[in-house]
């Protein structure tokens, strides 16, 4: 027999939640659909749980449990990225066919597989007259994809109501098959933080004119040139607190010669940093604050010359660097009054929540312990996420907040996520609905 939760993330894949910047791009019908489906798929949850509807569509459930002292939330977002036009999916993206035991399409990795565990774990535990220990709340966002904006108002309900959470829960790490080269055990990486997103402008103006006598170094040169002397010149790299504890867990199960390193990483965090620098961009970003320029526009004309040049720089701000000392890297590497630099958004990367037996309360070893109980061959462990979540706006409410979905991933799916041929292993969704189903369980009283 197929487990019920199976069918259940199939019906709401099935229904294209696709989220815009411009909220007047959105099918608002496609959202009020998911929601009533939502309501179909889980009756119980939605009878016994009180709903708050935050945004257009974000959804956020009260579980009363026997105290409200140390309140829980767990996150999902219902929202999906788009679907590239001709991306070579295997099988129909909305579809949610099943294949060599996998449920195929957007979203079920990101983050409806999530969504659906968490209903069916709190519908099973209501059909067993469960009730926490400690209060639980549910918060799901609509345009996590986007902008966020049904979190921060979820946030705002959440103070209004004076809930300070014990610990929270949102997507981001996972149970990663292949993650370190040479390191056979999968390992379950619970982000404690995340790096910071912030984009600038670059803007030269000048006098534009003909293009058969241009005058030296116009707009577009002067540009160049900034955007050529920012990406000889990065901040300076170090390996975070966190990445050390890492590679920390990882040295028993790796290769017998880099086991020392990995090991005493925190002593040689030195040779560790170059080690990252120099293996490629993708170990790179986990040592240092990285400036992508995304951007670029001169003038509209081949005959013309430009009288403003622009680029638009994406920029990923590392733990321990702030906004205040990129944009003054920004301007000292630059160095080029000409050059206008403007702020287009601002995000400093997120405090640290804490995992070491020292400064934690029981709340990381309450995710590692439950990790371990589920998927046993497992390195479970703290790690610094690359990208951004929904679970940021909560460190403003909450000093411990941990993303972790409680799924196997092969490197392939990873892959997938905002990608082509995304896809959930049917087991592996079963086992997340498990860890869900115990943690809550196993909250403390
Ligand atoms: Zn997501």
């Amino acid at each position: 027999m197929i487990d019920p939760v199976v069918a259940q993330l199939q019906a709401l894949v099935r229904i294209p939640t696709v989220s815009h910047r411009d909220p007047d791009l959105v099918d608002v019908a496609v959202f009020d659909e998911f929601v009533a489906e939502l309501e179909r798929q889980f009756p119980l949850l939605h009878e016994r749980l009180e709903l708050t509807r935050v945004d257009t569509h974000g959804l956020l459930f009260h579980w009363a449990g026997r105290s409200a002292e140390r309140p829980v939330v767990l996150m999902a977002h219902l929202d999906v990225v788009p679907v590239e036009e001709d991306a070579p999916w295997q099988h129909p993206p909305f579809g949610a066919e099943i294949h060599d035991g996998a449920i195929w399409g957007r979203g079920t990795l990101d983050d409806k597989g999530e969504l659906v565990a968490i209903c069916a774990a709190v519908e099973a535990l209501l059909d067993a007259d469960f009730r926490p220990a400690q209060d639980v709340w549910l918060s799901f966002g609509c345009n996590e994809e986007v902008s966020g904006s049904s979190a921060v108002l979820a946030v705002e309900e959440l103070r209004r109501r004076g809930v300070a959470p014990w610990f929270v829960v949102d997507e981001g790490g996972a149970i990663a098959a292949e993650a370190f080269p040479g390191v056979a055990a999968p390992v379950g990486v619970v982000g404690v933080t995340e790096k910071g997103i912030t984009s600038l402008e670059l803007r030269v103006d000048g006098r534009g004119g003909h293009a058969s006598t241009p005058a030296r170094n116009g707009p577009t040169v002067r540009l160049a040139k900034a955007i050529a002397r920012l990406d000889r010149s990065p901040m300076s790299a170090s390996v975070p607190d966190p990445t050390v504890e890492l590679f920390r867990r990882m040295a028993p199960h790796a290769p017998r010669a880099l086991r020392p390193l990995m090991a005493n990483a925190g002593r040689l965090r030195p040779v560790l940093t170059r080690a990252l620098v120099a293996a490629g961009p993708e170990t790179a970003a986990m040592a240092r604050t990285t400036f992508a320029v995304t951007t670029l526009s001169g003038s509209p004309a081949l005959n013309v010359i430009a009288s403003t040049a622009r680029a638009g720089v994406n920029i990923r701000i590392m733990i321990g660097d702030t906004v205040a000392g990129v944009l003054e890297h920004v301007r000292r590497t630059i160095d080029d009054e000409q050059v206008q630099v403007t702020v287009v958004e601002a995000n400093e990367p997120s405090p640290i929540s804490p995992y070491d037996p020292l400064h934690d309360d029981g709340a990381f070893a309450l995710i590692e312990s439950t990790i371990t109980e589920i998927f046993p061959d497992a390195i479970a462990t703290p790690y610094v996420m690359m990208a951004a979540t929904d679970s940021r706006f909560f460190t403003e409410i909450c000093s411990r907040v941990y993303r972790f979905a409680p799924f196997r991933m092969t490197k392939a799916q990873r892959e997938s996520i905002h990608s082509y041929d995304e896809h959930l292993g049917v087991d592996a969704l079963i086992d997340g609905v498990r860890w869900y189903r115990r943690l809550i369980e196993r909250i403390p009283a």
